[in-house]
């Protein structure tokens, strides 16, 4: 038995992979939805971890207190809600450029890297408010962290979204 697969002679009519398609717009949109979802999905993540947070630092007692009742913890809590209110309602906005169809890619752009990177930053926060915990998988936050680790590097790298919202600022292209 071989496990080579032999694709000589196949023949795939361009309809059938993306209707309507010409060149390269086909996977560029196709792109450019996904990295729409992860807009929305990396603030999912990040709410799951606040809201895992904010539990375990009310059960939590350090020094005989609430871990909750320090300042440290409600400044590291307050900080964490900002950025999720402030990326949902990014998510929202572009949402809702999308269905006017006025939705350009270097907003997306702007979306993906802006939501990946501040839900990977709550995800980290998050870990730190849960100590040891944060650590093991008793806790949803550091599969969010790693998760969000990938994510930060597939569907564009942040490196390159920075770039393209460089491109569009200055409209200079400095990715080579
Ligand atoms: C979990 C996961 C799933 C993936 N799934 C898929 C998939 O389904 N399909 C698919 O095609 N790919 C997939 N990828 C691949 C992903 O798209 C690439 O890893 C990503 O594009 C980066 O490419 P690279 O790993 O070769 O890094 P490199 O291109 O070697 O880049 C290394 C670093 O250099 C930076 N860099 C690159 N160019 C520049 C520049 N001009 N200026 C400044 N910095 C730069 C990058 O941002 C990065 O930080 C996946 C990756 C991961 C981690």
């Amino acid at each position: 038995m071989t496990s080579e697969l032999v694709l000589d002679g196949v023949r795939l009519p361009g309809e059938a992979v993306l209707p309507g398609a010409r060149g390269l717009s086909g996977p560029l949109g196709c792109l450019n939805e996904a990295r729409f979802g992860i807009v929305f999905g990396a603030m999912g993540a990040a709410l799951d971890c606040l809201e895992t947070a904010i539990a375990y630092a009310a059960d939590r007692e350090v020094f005989a207190r609430p871990l909750s009742s320090y300042q440290l913890t409600q400044e590291k809590l307050a900080d964490m809600a900002l950025e999720l209110g402030k990326g949902l309602l990014l998510a929202v906005h572009l949402g809702r450029l999308k269905e006017a169809g006025a939705l350009t890619p270097e907003q997306v752009s702007a979306g993906k890297l802006n939501n990946v990177r501040e839900a990977l930053e709550i995800a980290r926060t998050c870990r730190t408010l849960l100590g040891a915990s944060g650590i093991t998988l008793e806790y949803p936050v550091i599969r969010h962290a790693v998760n969000l680790e990938s994510v930060l590097t597939y569907e564009g790298t942040s490196e390159i979204h920075t770039l393209v919202l460089g491109k569009a600022l200055t409209g200079i292209a400095a990715f080579h």
